[in-house]
């Protein structure tokens, strides 16, 4: 799905990582401290569960046809990612996981389709928090609304770091009506993820679409000066 030359998402740099596929957002209480929590005993149940069925999960989901892997986890300080990869294991642990090797090598999430190159380019540019980047790989025509509004509104440019502050801001706003919904947050497929983003997306929701967008007008009245 990505195009030539395109910023795959998953492990971007040596800073950023994700494991939503993984089932991360599938926890019905998916707010930073929750999530946190989860990915700082992923080394622990890599060496635990021997195989993926040995895992049992008392927490509640979102959706109880999703898994949430259990070998998910930091792999480095702030960095969400794959124990059992080889890339972070030094060996290929994945046959294990219910998805094995070869699911995991092949997926590619709806944000490598719908986000363009350039939307790519500065969400990783700007964007250095797990769970704020998270959320924008959840949502990803939430993301390319809050760049749009922000360049548009305040006469900035994408790579301006008033742009980095302001989207952060929209992003954190909107992780937090997200933590308090109980839908499903994250599809596999785009044909899924159109079929629902209306439920929770700022671009097509305008109750959530106005905290955010109020969000991102108070802290901008501090940041830019009238152009
Ligand atoms: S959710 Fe998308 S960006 Fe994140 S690891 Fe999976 S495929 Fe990669």
């Amino acid at each position: 799905m990505n195009r030539p030359g395109d910023v795959t998402l998953c492990q971007p740099d040596n800073d950023r990582g994700c494991s939503v596929c993984c089932g991360l957002f599938n926890f019905m209480d998916c707010t930073r401290e929750n999530l946190s929590a989860f990915l700082q005993g992923g080394s622990s149940r890599a060496g635990d569960y021997a195989v993926y069925e040995d895992f049992r999960l008392d927490a509640a989901v979102r959706d109880p046809f999703t898994h949430i892997c259990p070998y998910q986890g930091f792999i480095s300080a702030g960095k969400p990612g794959c124990h059992i990869h080889p890339l972070s294991s030094g060996s290929e642990g994945r046959e294990r996981s219910l998805f094995s090797s070869k699911i995991c090598s092949g997926f590619l999430c709806p944000a490598h389709k719908i986000l363009t190159p350039g939307e790519k380019e500065t969400l990783v540019e700007h964007v250095k928090d797990w769970y704020l980047y998270s959320v924008a790989i959840c949502d990803p025509e939430s993301f390319s609304f809050l760049q749009s509004h922000i360049t548009d509104t305040y006469r900035i440019k994408p790579h301006d770091p008033e742009t980095g502050i302001l989207l952060n801001t929209g992003l954190a706003a909107h992780a937090g009506l997200l933590a308090q919904s109980s839908g499903v947050i994250f599809y596999y497929s785009q044909p899924e993820y159109n079929l629902h983003k209306g439920e929770f997306c700022v671009r097509y929701n305008m109750k959530n679409r106005e905290p955010v967008v109020e969000g991102i007008r108070k802290r901008a009245d501090h940041l830019i000066s009238p152009r």
